[in-house]
């Protein structure tokens, strides 16, 4: 089949790459052209794992193509909408790339269209979309489906390529048609296609970053009142997680949870709520907790350290937002940067890929020195902070913790053992541990 994909990020690119490898002959679209050159020669813009390989592949066989040119998708009548749907500022999600993408397709569709929108976007928005194409091009000619993607960076490809469920909001039989035959492959050993209402489609996607989002802040809750109480959370999470009504993925106390979707999607959901004049109960709280764990955190590191810090250094590990991806946006560890920042002398900032996008992140702020190597980031310090859960920094070398200034170590992904810890003589501090 002949597909577009509009929108060449995580995402967007991710859908193409996996669709070319299943024989469609792709086009991605994007309107930023540096991007598109990139891509071009091969370059992949961000890191994800195995994405490479695959973009490489079907480049060389001329199945996957990079385009900045509206003109040049002309020949296709499949598209999927990838583009960002970022929050405005006041909570609501911006929908402006969108509406560019509906004026640009306006322009450059030659006939029978079916429009898949993986973007997250609110309730609504497919049908006002429906509702854009019919009035300018006539009913009959395009039809929008809701399609929301559920990959997670970091293990975008496998998500995409094993997904565990494929979401089709779609009140067009010709669609779902289509769709079935494009994800057919995915669906080899069991079908994991939902066909729904557009409406569920739209909210099954809010719903489900949601309810992740409400779990983390939940076990941020546990895990005060484990600081309070003598009680560990990691006890806790292994009692609470082998109950098989609650499941034991997802119940991890730390910083809290960032990216480019939980808080933005959160905030969303909690807009649309208000449009309907229902109150936000769980989700409105679910945000106030995670907004307040990383000044939790900060204050606790503020406590520890002493009033003195002039003169103090502090090593951060881990600046995205989660392991095993290079993304910055929301990353709770540039939040903890910038309380911190302005409190000490400086900070050593160490990150196995994210230093680049950390770095024009953080091009407001001075005393920051980034390092290529975790152990030459606390050469001096007078503490260690980790704030994201890469696997590299599981086994820590306690010889080299010498280099530190003071042996204190804040764990704000509790991923360390705070009884070794202390037998190895490091101070330790997680979260509820
Ligand atoms: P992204 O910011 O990484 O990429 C979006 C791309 O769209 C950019 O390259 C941008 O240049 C391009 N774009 C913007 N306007 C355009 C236009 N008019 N025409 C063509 N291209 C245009 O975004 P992303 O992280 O891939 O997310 C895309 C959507 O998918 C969002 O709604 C997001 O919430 C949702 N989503 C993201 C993830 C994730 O893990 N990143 C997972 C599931 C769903």
């Amino acid at each position: 089949m002949d597909i577009t994909i509009i929108g060449t990020g995580y995402v967007g690119l991710v859908t193409g790459a996996c669709l070319a490898e299943t024989g469609n002959n792709v086009t991605c679209i994007d309107v930023d052209s540096d991007r598109v050159n990139k891509l071009l020669s091969g370059s992949i813009p961000f890191y994800e794992p195995g994405l490479e390989a695959i973009v490489e592949r079907n480049l060389a066989s001329k199945r996957l193509v990079f385009t900045d040119s509206y003109e040049d998708i002309s020949q296709t009548n499949i598209f999927f909408i990838c583009v960002g749907t970022p929050d405005k500022g006041d909570g609501s999600p911006d929908l402006k790339n969108l509406h560019a993408v509906m004026d640009s397709l306006a322009s450059n569709i030659n006939g029978k269209s079916f429009i898949f929108t993986k973007s997250t976007v609110p309730l609504g928005t497919n049908k006002m979309i429906q509702s854009f194409f019919d009035d300018r091009l006539g009913k009959g000619i395009v039809y929008v489906s809701s399609n929301p993607e559920f990959l997670k960076e970091g293990s975008a490809v496998s998500d995409f390529q094993k997904p565990d469920r494929i979401i089709l909001g779609s009140s067009n039989e010709e669609a779902r048609k289509l769709a079935t035959d494009i994800y057919a492959p995915f669906n080899w050993s069991k079908n994991r296609t939902m066909h729904m209402s557009i409406e569920s489609a739209e909210l099954t996607k809010y719903a489900s970053n949601s309810f992740l989002a409400t779990k983390i802040s939940f076990m941020n809750e546990m895990a005060l009142v484990c600081e309070n109480s003598g009680a560990n959370i990691h006890e806790v999470r292994l009692g609470l997680g082998s109950d098989p009504r609650i499941g034991d993925s997802f119940l991890y106390a730390g910083l809290g949870y960032g990216g480019s979707c939980f808080p933005k999607d959160v905030n969303a959901l909690i807009d649309m709520q208000k449009a309907f004049n229902l109150e936000p109960g769980i989700i409105e709280r679910t945000k106030q907790v995670n907004d307040r764990q990383v000044r939790f955190f900060f204050e606790k590191i503020m406590s520890i350290l002493g009033t003195n810090l002039e003169g103090k250094r502090i090593a951060i590990w881990g600046l995205s937002f989660k392991p095993n991806s290079d993304d910055v946006r929301e990353s709770v560890a540039l939040k903890l940067i910038s309380l911190l920042a302005p409190e000490v002398n400086s900070l050593n900032l160490y990150d196995p890929i994210a230093n680049l996008h950390a770095k024009e992140s953080l091009s407001d702020t001075s005393n920051l020195k980034f390092y290529d190597e975790k152990y030459a980031a606390i050469e001096g310090a007078d503490a260690l902070v980790i704030c994201t859960e890469w696997k590299e920094f599981w086994d820590l070398d306690v010889l080299k913790l010498d280099l530190m200034h003071n042996k204190l170590v804040f764990d704000g992904r509790n991923i360390l053992d705070k009884s070794k810890m202390k037998d190895l003589g490091v101070e330790y501090y997680g979260i509820g541990t």
